[in-house]
Parts: structure tokens; C-alpha cells; sequence
């Protein structure tokens, strides 16, 4: 198996006319700043939302020394070899504390329990037999076995999370063990959106000849909100510069960023570059990649500005390259850029000029986990998306045969 990925080759085959795609990224993120505003939420309210301050412990966690088995705390002293007999002096569950272990003694102890004072280890109860009242330690005992020792977890004042940090499932589970009920995030972003071209129907109208769905509203706004985004849609925009020009100023009067679906090429029904250009500021960037070449970006009013391509993978791809980091980064995210793993192909690919991004899907033979290519990789072919469960890398003029190693972006985690 070998690694095809090889830059210097990478570079020589790339349109000079193009922008590379970590360039491109690198540009706008430089062009946004974390939105300053801070709100107190619940705990249970905070999930996919952004630490605005560093999480620190008021506690220790654990904070005592506890039990990690059920079984008897005794001291090592006493059990120096297998087979010592001990009295039950006491029993200890978890929610309880103990007394002091008088010597020759053992307390029955349960998963979680403070270990009393007097005892340094705790025997699990496989390796016990209960006799009336006595207990006989059938294995010679180490200092500290089964104890799970006071702040090994977090140590006090410590901290817990980063600000920057966006909140998991297991990170609201760390905040609470520390007893803390309300987290500082950053608020919400807000994001404005609008779909260009009068070829576009609402799903649950019939279609005329020449319509098709609006696909893109459904996939760009559940993306959105998918990553914690208040989303304004303002909804279809027919393909002239008037409209164009209206919705653009209402859409950037209360938003952190307008990102738009189609009409940014280069036709004569494309009006959103010319609009952007009257209204704010574009930087054009002709982006090395396929699907999804042109995508403006730029600033109108106080909010930034994306315009992403119409065809709908285009759209789904892009936003996960260019605006997720960028929307990312203006949620204060400390983390921006998506996990890039390392998979075996399934499939041979000539590669063009352009960056490519594949759908998809990984598969398991004997040797492993490899990255299996979805056939059609149209711009317009949705179903590839649907399909897939990742994207596999192809960098300009890289050739990659069956067994190489390609890099794949899985969709886990993005959105
Ligand atoms: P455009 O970038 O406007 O030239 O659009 C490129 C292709 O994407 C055309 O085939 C459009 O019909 C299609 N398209 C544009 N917007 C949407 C949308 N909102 N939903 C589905 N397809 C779209
Ligand atoms: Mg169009």
C-alpha cells in the first residue's frame, strides 16, 4: 500500500487560474472574528453551543477516596499474603460513609463508596468468601487495588474545558460533574438565507416544464441549524439583479453572515456576484476544487457573505469546506477544520486539475476499512450525498489505484 498524496506533484498539476482550497479557507477565516456577544444558558440548554469562558472545578473529582468493585475495603497490612480471615466489622454502600477500620477487620464495601479511614486497598468479592461474619481474602492484597483516589479525575480549580470549546454530549456530562448548572457561550450566529433561480418550486407545489424543487433550502438550512445557527430564510429569489439587489439589503440588515444558493458563475443569469458588488464587497475566489468552483465571498453591510454554487452537492460540499469553518470560527470555535482520516481506496481515479472531493462510504474486508466510491459523482447527483458517509480527497493530478491510501473527511461530527 502506498500514500499517492504527494504535494509537490499536487501543486505542479493545479490550475494557476484557481485558488487552492486551504488557501481559500485561510482567507476567509482571516476575514471573521468571533462574534463578541456572551449569553448565561442552562446546562441542558448549552448542547452544540460554544464556551465563551474556561470551565473551571470548584470541586475534585472524585471527591473522596471510593470503592471502584464491590467487595471489602481492608488493609493491605492484614492480607500481606492469600487466605487472611477478617470480621465484617461494617458495611459501607454507595451514598454512605464508613468508620474507621479497626485493625484485622474488613468493611463490605460497594462501587462508589467512600473508603473508610484504615483501609488502603479493596478486595473485589470474586476473590472473597463470605463466612458468617468473617471473610476470608482469598489473594494476597496490593496498596491502592480498587481505589479510585480523590481528584484523579479533575483536581480542584483546575481547568475542565477551554473557552472555544463546543459543547458535546460528554463535555455537558464533565460541566455537571463539577456541579455547575449554567455555562457563558457565545450567542447564537445569526444567518441569513435566500435561494436564486426562477427554476425553483417549495417542495409540495406541482412542477411546471422546466421547474425542479428547491433542494438546497432544505439541505443548507438543516446544515445551519444543525450547527447551532438562527437561520433567516428569506426563501426563493428570482433571477434578476433588482431582486436580487433587494433581498441582499434585507438580508444583511441583522446578520452575522448571508449565505446564498446559486447565481455566482459567470452567465448571464447570475446576479448575485453583480449584486454584491454594488452593495458591499466581493472577492471572487475561483476555487481549485470540484464540485464547487465558484464561491463568492465577500462582506454586505456588517455581515460577511457567502455565495455558494446551486448545483445541490456543490452546495452540501462547500459549505462543509468554506462555511463550516468560517461559521465555525464566528462562533469563537477554537477547532475549525474538519478531522481528515487516513482510508485504503476502493476505486481508481484519474484526477484533474482540480481538488477533488468523492462521495464516499466505508466498507470492511478482510484487510480492513476501505473507502468505496458512490458511481455517479455529478454536482446535481444528491443521491451520492445521501449515499455516502464521507467525502475521500483526490488532490489536482493525483492518480489513485485500488489499495492506496486516500483521505477522507467522514460527514460524522460535521453536520
Ligand atoms: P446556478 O449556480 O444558479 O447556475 O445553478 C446551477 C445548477 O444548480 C442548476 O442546474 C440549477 O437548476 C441548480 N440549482 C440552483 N439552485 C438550486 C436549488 N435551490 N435547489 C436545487 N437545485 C438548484
Ligand atoms: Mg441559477
Amino acid at each position: 500500500m502506498t500514500d499517492r498524496t504527494r504535494p509537490s506533484e499536487a501543486d505542479a498539476c493545479a490550475s494557476p487560474d484557481l485558488i487552492p482550497v486551504d488557501s481559500a479557507v485561510a482567507l476567509m477565516l482571516a476575514a471573521a472574528a468571533p462574534v463578541p456577544e456572551t449569553e448565561s444558558l442552562a446546562l441542558t440548554d448549552s448542547l452544540g453551543r460554544v464556551l465563551a469562558e474556561d470551565v473551571s472545578a470548584a470541586i475534585a473529582v472524585p471527591g473522596y477516596d471510593n470503592s471502584a468493585m464491590d467487595g471489602y475495603a481492608v488493609s493491605s497490612t492484614d492480607c500481606a499474603e492469600a487466605g487472611r480471615s477478617l470480621k465484617v466489622s461494617q458495611r459501607i454502600a454507595a451514598g454512605q460513609t464508613g468508620d474507621k477500620l479497626d485493625a484485622g477487620t474488613a468493611a463490605r464495601i460497594f462501587t462508589g463508596a467512600p473508603v473508610p479511614e484504615g483501609a488502603d486497598a479493596v478486595v473485589m468479592q470474586e476473590r472473597c468468601q463470605a463466612q458468617g461474619d468473617q471473610v476470608i481474602v482469598n489473594t494476597a492484597v496490593v496498596v491502592g487495588e480498587n481505589i479510585r483516589r480523590a481528584g484523579e479525575d479533575i483536581a480542584l480549580g483546575g481547568v475542565v474545558l477551554r473557552a472555544g470549546t463546543l459543547i458535546r454530549p460528554q463535555d455537558q456530562g464533565l460541566i455537571a460533574s463539577v456541579g455547575q448548572q449554567s455555562v457563558t457561550v457565545r450567542r447564537k450566529l445569526k444567518v441569513a438565507t435566500f435561494f436564486t433561480g426562477d427554476e425553483l418550486v417549495e417542495p409540495g407545489q406541482p412542477l411546471a416544464p422546466g421547474q425542479i424543487y428547491n433542494s438546497n433550502r432544505y439541505t443548507l438550512n438543516a446544515l445551519l441549524q444543525s450547527i447551532g445557527c438562527a437561520v433567516n430564510d428569506l426563501g426563493i429569489v428570482p433571477d434578476t439583479l433588482e431582486a436580487t439587489l433587494d433581498v441582499l439589503q434585507q438580508a444583511a440588515v441583522d446578520a452575522d453572515l448571508v449565505l446564498t444558493s446559486g447565481g455566482v458563475s459567470v452567465g448571464e443569469e447570475d446576479y448575485v456576484r453583480v449584486a454584491l458588488q454594488q452593495l458591499g464587497e466581493l472577492n471572487m475566489w475561483r476555487i481549485n476544487m470540484k464540485p464547487g468552483k465558484p464561491v463568492a465571498f465577500g462582506r454586505v453591510g456588517d455581515a460577511l457573505f457567502m455565495g455558494l454554487p446551486g448545483n445541490p452537492v456543490s452546495v452540501f460540499v462547500t459549505f462543509l469546506i468554506f462555511a463550516r469553518p468560517l461559521i465555525l470560527k464566528l462562533q469563537g470555535a477554537a477547532m475549525t477544520d474538519p478531522q481528515v482520516l487516513s482510508l485504503r481506496s476502493g476505486f481508481d481515479w484519474d484526477g484533474g486539475k482540480r481538488q477533488e472531493y468523492l462521495r464516499v462510504r466505508v466498507r470492511h474486508d478482510d484487510h480492513g476499512a476501505y473507502a468505496e466510491l458512490y458511481p455517479h459523482q455529478g454536482s446535481g447527483v444528491l443521491s451520492s450525498a445521501s449515499w455516502a458517509d464521507g467525502l475521500a480527497i483526490i488532490e489536482p493530478g493525483i492518480t489513485m489505484h485500488v489499495g492506496d491510501l486516500v483521505q477522507y473527511i467522514p460527514f460524522k461530527g460535521l453536520c
